[in-house]
């Protein structure tokens, strides 16, 4: 049978779809009745067959809503597809929602108007669920995803955050460590003991080396206070610590004494330290032990000590000064270099007549110097300060208040301390009595010399006469015995002449005859005399180089034989005397050297003065006035020239003078 003719007729076909296993429905009119419908698809739509040939919207009206799509599909004859198409259907009277594939297919006759609409659907709320469950899923993740990125964010963020805080802690570790290490150093490097006493027991638990050099032996860290330093029981530093301790008190002690051994069982010595006890706080605020920071100071208190013990000597000595100055009738005076401010005692004011309630300036008392002696004393002051030297001058001066005249002797010297204090200080004495009675003395052995003068003369003449006669009558004894008296009368006369000398000095009688000479010369002339006179030395001269002074050659043979008679008084018999002449420089240089009894320091400056005589034991047995040398000076100094002593005790003594060198040309 040919296949073409051959149509299926709509019973076979519905046969076949009954048994289709895809849910079928079929509309056969336009008000939708149901023309068939399989087993799948009341399954489906949880329906029975007695919706056969009932209008769907009747039999189902859970599905009004899918009713005008069938119609227009039958209207229309055009196919319907629709897929995941929710739809309710009825379960027990419960409207459940699920979901559809499903399509109307129009099913045409030969005129091609629909006569029939084929239903077929599928499930698919499994599928959808499943998508649905994807896609909540997909959204749960893709928000997850969101929240986490959103997380991420924040966590980055709260991340950025983090490091920089973590910089700031790394910054503020740093500093911690650093000053921590500061801490440790400053406590380590502190100039002062520094300790911590910790808890009640004042367990030793820092210590820096400071504190450790207070008691270089002993054992400290890790003991008690007391444990440590045993003498400090019973004493008030334990009291101390304990107000510290426990009543939070804080203790600030200067040049304190506390008696304390060095060594672990050590003399306990007496120290003085300054300290401080401070209450050491624990985290919470509470007392946990005793802060303390101490410097040794015992050198310092012990040296104030000695300087208060110093003074207190000094201001004793002072006193002892000034009732001496006083009752010595000594003024004594300082003047300030540079302002030459004058400051000066009462005795000095005294001396001066000034004990008005003005001070004395230096002006004042220069201005009452007598004219004559005014220029020569300023010279001697500005000398000593400006040559930080020594300066001794008598003058004369008015007093203030009565205008007499009166004689000072003025010494002064300059002291330096150190670089810069420099004081200039000296004493005064009024020494007119001294003076006067000086005066009175020359004025004395001048009338005596003189008067003396004219019989020692007459009686050398008687001598000389019988000198002759003696010899004229050979008497030998005669002879010798005149020649020792005529020996005593030439010394007799050079005593007489040295003490007119003297007074003829004073009132300016002396006269310098100068002539040039040959000192070689003059030093022969007074080897030969020497010869008779002085016999129990051995006597050297030494000169040979011819040196010419333009001098008074008399005078200076009398100071030549002045200081050899001097040599010859002072050293023992038989000892030898040098006496030589050279030319040193633009100068005659004459000395006379013995091995005699010397001179002590003390006297080599007044050894010139008139009337000045070592007073020792030695010189008791040893006759003279004190002028030679005073004599001598005078005469050399009018001569320009200048006379010393080179001396020690028991080591002889060597006396100079210096004469300037006679140059023809220049005179
Ligand atoms: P004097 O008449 O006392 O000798 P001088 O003026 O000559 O007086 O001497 C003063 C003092 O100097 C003497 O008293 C003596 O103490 C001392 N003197 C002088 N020459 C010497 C000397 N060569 N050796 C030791 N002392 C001397």
């Amino acid at each position: 049978m040919p296949f073409s003719n051959h149509r299926l007729s709509d019973k076979l076909l519905l046969d076949i779809l009954s048994h289709s296993k895809e849910a079928t429905t079929v509309y056969i009119s336009e008000e939708l009745h149901i023309g068939f419908v399989n087993e799948s698809m009341l399954k489906l739509w949880h329906k029975d067959i007695s919706i056969l040939y009932q209008r769907l919207t009747d039999v189902a009206p859970e599905f009004a809503s899918f009713a005008p799509i069938l119609k227009h599909v039958w209207e229309n004859g055009e196919l319907y597809i629709a897929e995941d198409t929710p739809a309710n259907i009825d379960v027990d009277g419960i409207l459940v929602e699920r979901f559809f594939d499903f399509e109307y297919r129009p099913v045409l006759n030969e005129e091609g108007s629909v006569y029939a609409i084929i239903n077929t659907a599928i499930d698919v709320t499994e599928r959808m669920a499943a998508v649905r469950n994807l896609k909540s899923k997909a959204a749960h993740e893709e928000a997850l995803k969101e929240e986490l990125i959103a997380s991420n964010r924040k966590l980055f963020k709260v991340q950025e955050q983090l490091s920089e805080t973590n910089i700031d802690l790394q910054i503020l570790v740093d500093q911690l460590t650093e000053n921590e290490e500061f801490l440790q150093r400053f406590i380590m490097q502190a100039p002062a003991g520094l300790t911590l006493l910790k808890g009640e027991e004042l367990v030793y638990s820092i210590l820096n080396p400071k504190y450790q050099e207070l008691m270089p032996g002993r054992k400290l860290e890790g003991r008690s206070i007391f444990e440590a330093l045993p003498e400090l029981v019973g004493t008030v530093v334990q009291d101390m610590l304990y107000n510290v301790y426990h009543n939070g008190a804080s203790y600030n002690m200067t040049d304190s004494l506390v008696p304390l051994s060095e060594y672990e069982y050590g003399p306990t010595v007496e120290r003085y330290f300054t300290f401080n006890f401070t209450p050491w706080k624990n985290k919470e605020g509470l007392i946990d032990g005793v802060l303390n920071l101490v410097y040794e100071v015992t050198d310092q208190v012990k040296s104030r000590q000695e300087i208060a013990n110093l003074n207190d000597q000094l201001y004793k000595v002072n006193t002892q000064l000034n009732m001496a100055t006083r009752s010595a009738r000594i003024g004594t005076w300082f003047i300030e270099p540079e302002t030459k401010a004058l400051t000066y005692n009462t005795v000095l004011a005294e001396i001066f007549g000034y004990e008005g309630s003005e001070p004395m300036t230096y002006d004042q008392a220069i201005a009452q110097v007598m004219p004559d002696y005014r220029e020569y004393l300023v010279k001697e002051i500005e000398r000593a300060i400006n040559g930080g030297g020594f300066y001794d001058v008598i003058y004369q001066q008015k007093r203030f208040n009565d205008d007499k005249v009166i004689w000072l002797r003025s010494t002064g010297q300059i002291s330096r301390f150190n670089d810069d204090e420099v004081s200039f200080s000296g004493v005064v004495q009024d020494i007119s009595r001294q003076r006067l009675e000086e005066e009175r003395k020359d004025a004395f052995i001048g009338m005596v010399s003189h008067e003396l003068k004219t019989p020692l003369t007459s009686l050398q003449g008687y001598l000389q006469i019988l000198s002759g006669y003696a010899a004229k009558i050979q008497n030998d004894f005669a002879g010798n015995v005149l020649e020792k008296a005529n020996k005593q009368i030439s010394k007799m006369t050079r005593m007489i002449n040295g003490f007119l000398n003297v007074s003829r000095l004073d009132s300016g009688k002396i006269y310098i005859d100068r002539e040039p000479f040959n000192m070689v010369d003059l030093l022969h002339e007074t080897e030969e005399e020497s010869r008779t006179s002085f016999t129990q030395n051995e006597l050297l001269f030494l000169a040979e180089t011819p040196a010419f002074v333009n001098a008074d050659k008399d005078k200076i043979g009398q100071v030549l034989t002045n200081l050899i008679s001097n040599s010859v008084k002072y050293s023992p018999s038989g000892s030898t005397i040098i006496i030589s002449c050279v030319i040193d420089g633009a100068d005659v240089l004459v000395t006379v050297k013995d091995e005699g009894i010397g001179i002590a320091p003390v006297d080599i400056d007044k050894l010139f003065d008139r009337y000045y005589r070592v007073e020792s034991h030695a010189m008791k047995s040893i006759a003279g006035f004190g002028i030679g040398l005073y004599l001598c000076k005078e005469i050399i100094e009018q001569h320009k020239g200048t006379i010393g002593v080179n001396s020690s005790p028991n080591n002889g003594s060597e006396f100079w003078f210096r004469l300037p060198l006679y140059h023809p040309d220049a005179d």
